[in-house]
C-alpha cells in the first residue's frame, strides 16, 4: 500500500539539540561567538580541512561576504553558471558586479571550465563554482583558468560539506568557500551558513565584516582592550541557539553522512538496468571525487516525459521534484547579468532533471517503494 507520502527532504534530528539549546537559554548568553559557535567552527575546520572558518546567518550571507572580502563592484563581472540557485548570482549582484552566465557540463552539472574560458573577459574578477549534488566540479580545469586570468574562486559548497576532489575537501580550494545549514541540506540548524578561507588576511578581515564593521572578534579574545569600528560590514553572526543545534547535528556527521549514503546507493545499485532500457541517464560520480550523498538525480530524455514521472510518482505518494530553473533567462538574470554563449546544457539539465527522496530516516521499505514507484513508470 501506498498510503503514507514519502516526502523529498527531512531534516535530521540530532540527539544533543534540546540539550544544546536549553545550555544556551540558562546560561543568559544566546548572542553569537559563544562556547557552541567555537565548537562547531572547530568540527567544520576538522572535515573541510580550510585553516579558518566562520559561522554566518545562512550560505547566502556567506557568499555576500566573498563579495565584499573580494572588494567586487560595478566594474567587475562574475561569472556564474546559469543553473544555480539565485544567491550564487544575486549575493555578486549585490555589490554591483555584472554576473556572467556560463554553462554546466552535463557528466556533473556543474560549471564547464569550457564555457568560462569563453566568458572571460579582462573584467572577469571571480568564478562561483557550486559543487552540483555534492559531486566536485572540475576543479583543476578551473584553477588553469583562475592562474591564467588572475581571478578568484568561490565554492558555493551548500552542497558538498565533506565531499573531495582529488582528495582535496570541496570548500577550501578556492579563495573563499561557502557552507549551507539551511534545514533542506545534509547539515543544519534551521538557517545558518559558514565561511571557509585559506587566507590570514581576509580571515581578519572577514571577522570585521561579519560583525558590523568592528573588531569584537579581537576584542573576545583579549588581543585589543576595547573594541570599534574599523570597516564596512553587516550582521553576519548566528547566534548561539543556532549554533548550539549545529554542534549537535556536526557531532553526528559520520551519521548523517552514512545514512544518506546507504539511501543513495540504494539508488544506484536498483536503477541500471530500467534506466538503460528507457534512456535514462542516472547521476554519476567521476572516480577522482568523493561525493556527499546530497542529491539522487536523474536525467529523463524529453521534459514532457519527466514531467510524467514526476506526476506517477506523485499518485504513488512519493515527493520527487525537479530543480533550479536557468538564471540566464530569469527576469533579474535579463535585467542584472549577461549571456556570451547560450547556456543550453543549463536548460536541458534543468528541463530533464528529477532528483529522489533522499534523507537519513527513510527506512528500507520506503526505499523499496520508490524503486518500484520509478521503476514502474515507461519513458
Ligand atoms: C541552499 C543553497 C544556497 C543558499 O543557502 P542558504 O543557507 O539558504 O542561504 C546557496 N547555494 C546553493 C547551491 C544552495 O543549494
Amino acid at each position: 500500500m501506498s498510503s503514507d507520502r514519502i516526502i523529498f527532504s527531512r531534516p535530521f534530528r540530532a540527539a544533543r539539540e534540546l540539550p544544546n539549546v536549553e545550555a544556551v537559554l540558562t546560561s543568559d548568553h544566546s548572542h553569537g561567538d559563544g562556547p557552541f559557535t567555537a565548537a562547531a567552527t572547530a568540527k567544520l575546520r576538522d572535515i573541510t580541512g580550510a585553516p579558518h572558518a566562520l559561522l554566518t546567518t545562512s550560505c547566502t550571507h556567506a557568499l555576500e561576504m566573498a563579495g565584499l572580502l573580494l572588494e567586487l563592484g560595478p566594474e567587475d563581472e562574475v561569472i556564474v553558471p546559469s543553473f544555480a540557485f539565485t544567491s550564487t548570482a544575486t549575493s555578486m549582484a549585490l555589490r554591483g558586479s555584472t554576473v556572467v552566465f556560463a554553462d554546466i557540463d552535463l557528466a556533473t552539472g556543474s560549471l564547464d571550465p569550457e564555457s568560462v574560458a569563453a566568458a572571460v573577459t579582462p573584467r572577469t574578477k571571480a568564478v562561483v563554482v557550486i559543487h552540483y549534488g555534492g559531486v566536485a566540479a572540475d576543479m583543476e580545469g578551473l584553477q588553469r583558468l583562475a592562474d591564467t586570468h588572475g581571478f578568484a574562486i568561490i565554492e558555493d559548497n551548500a552542497h558538498g560539506l565533506g565531499g573531495s576532489y582529488r582528495g582535496r575537501p570541496l570548500g577550501s580550494i578556492g579563495t573563499v568557500g561557502a557552507l549551507s545549514f539551511h534545514d533542506t541540506k545534509n547539515v543544519h540548524c534551521g538557517e545558518g551558513g559558514a565561511v571557509l578561507l585559506t587566507d590570514e588576511i581576509l580571515m581578519a578581515r572577514a571577522e570585521i565584516i561579519r560583525e558590523k564593521g568592528t573588531d569584537r572578534a579581537r576584542f573576545l579574545r583579549g588581543a585589543v582592550d576595547k573594541y570599534s569600528w574599523q570597516d564596512i560590514g553587516s550582521s553576519y553572526l548566528p547566534s548561539e541557539l543556532n549554533a548550539a543545534v549545529l554542534d549537535a547535528q556536526l557531532a553526528e556527521f559520520e551519521t548523517i553522512q552514512s545514512n544518506r549514503h546507504r539511501v543513495w546507493d540504494t539508488y544506484a545499485a536498483a536503477l541500471p538496468e530500467w534506466a538503460g532500457r528507457n534512456d535514462i541517464q542516472l547521476m554519476t560520480v567521476p572516480s577522482d571525487r568523493e561525493h556527499t550523498a546530497h542529491l539522487y538525480y536523474l536525467r529523463v530524455p524529453t521534459e514532457d516525459r519527466r514531467d510524467a514521472l514526476i506526476s506517477h510518482l506523485s499518485g504513488l505518494g512519493i515527493v520527487a521534484p525537479f530543480h533550479y530553473v536557468p538564471l540566464d533567462s530569469s527576469p533579474a538574470g535579463l535585467k542584472l547579468g549577461r549571456t556570451p554563449n547560450p547556456c543550453v546544457r543549463s536548460a536541458e539539465f534543468s528541463a530533464t532533471l528529477v532528483r529522489l527522496p533522499l534523507w537519513p530516516g527513510l527506512t528500507e521499505a520506503q526505499l523499496t517503494r520508490v524503486v518500484e514507484g520509478v521503476t514502474s513508470f515507461a519513458v
